[in-house]
């Protein structure tokens, strides 16, 4: 007798159209010309890299963009500092860019910020990708602190421009922005947290009370996965974080129990799949 546990996928979980358009994008010249290189992890999920590897996408970093020639490279969702177009047009490197609109976005606005001279911080993650683009905006001046407590003893302007990086908390955003304003700061906020984000938390706290337990796919490198994954265990303190299905073991589970899968905006849907594939052979 198996397990017979009652397994769900979330449908509102899986890629946002930032990362649909990125890989559309590469797939449909990987079948034109057999391979690309792409400029970092086109998402932060291993499983879906390799798969694209296997079809002839080469990752390359920042040190390797300055050594090639003549080639096609494409920009992922996440964004690039001007930097990149520059070495690009000195290499005659045909950039493929594959920049989220809702981040290129952002970097106008941060860009605009900083022409009219205004001093600006930004909530987000030291050296993610999305981050490094937009401080390269500001000719890497703009102040990144991703936790208030890295704020203590650093002297701020009297008065600022806060933006954020796409995938943060909107509640630690507000905090934020709450903390900033009570120390008595003159704070321009911006909220600029993506919705295909933000409009997740509620509806994923719904999905997590639905079930004796969750299973959230998601690349350990992902940002939006990390703070998707707290809002599952807050609703659901039965939620594990999984990136492979390798990682799940029937010990987790109990007969009979009614199982919830959700993901990241970076999680494949055929990973989740899969997930529920191994779940459902117990
Ligand atoms: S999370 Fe939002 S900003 Fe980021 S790639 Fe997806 S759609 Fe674009």
């Amino acid at each position: 007798m198996g397990y017979n546990l009652q397994v769900s996928i979330d449908k509102d979980s899986g890629f946002c159209f930032g990362v649909v358009y990125a890989i559309d994008m590469a797939e449909e010249i990987l079948e034109e010309d057999g391979y690309l290189y792409c400029l970092g992890d086109i998402v932060h999920n291993d499983e879906e890299v390799a798969r694209l590897t296997a079809k002839g996408l080469r990752i390359i970093d920042h040190d390797d963009l300055p050594q090639l020639k003549n080639e096609k490279v494409l920009i992922r969702a996440h964004g690039e500092a001007p930097d990149t177009y520059r070495i690009a047009l000195e290499n005659n490197i045909t950039l493929i860019d594959a920049s989220c609109p809702v981040v290129l976005k952002l970097q106008n606005r941060v860009k605009t910020s900083f022409d009219e001279q205004e001093k600006i911080l930004i909530f987000g993650k030291h050296g993610h990708a999305e981050v490094i683009g937009l401080q390269g905006q500001t000719n890497n001046e703009a102040l990144v602190f991703q936790d208030l407590a890295e704020l203590d003893g650093v002297e701020l302007p009297a008065k600022f421009t806060l933006y954020s990086q796409t995938t943060k908390s909107t509640d630690k955003f507000y905090a934020i922005k709450d903390n900033l304003l009570s120390r008595g700061y003159e704070v321009k906020a911006n909220d600029t947290i993506c919705r295909q984000v933000s409009n997740r938390y509620e509806d994923l706290g719904i999905f997590a009370q639905k079930f004796d337990k969750i299973v959230f796919v998601s690349g350990k490198k992902s940002s939006n996965g990390r703070v998707l994954y707290e809002v599952c265990l807050k609703n659901n303190p039965q939620s594990y974080f999984v990136s492979d299905p390798e990682e799940l073991s029937i010990d987790m589970f109990n007969p009979e129990e009614r199982i919830g899968i959700c993901g990241a905006t970076s999680t494949p849907m055929w990973l989740m799949e899969k997930v529920k594939t191994v779940l459902e052979g117990y």
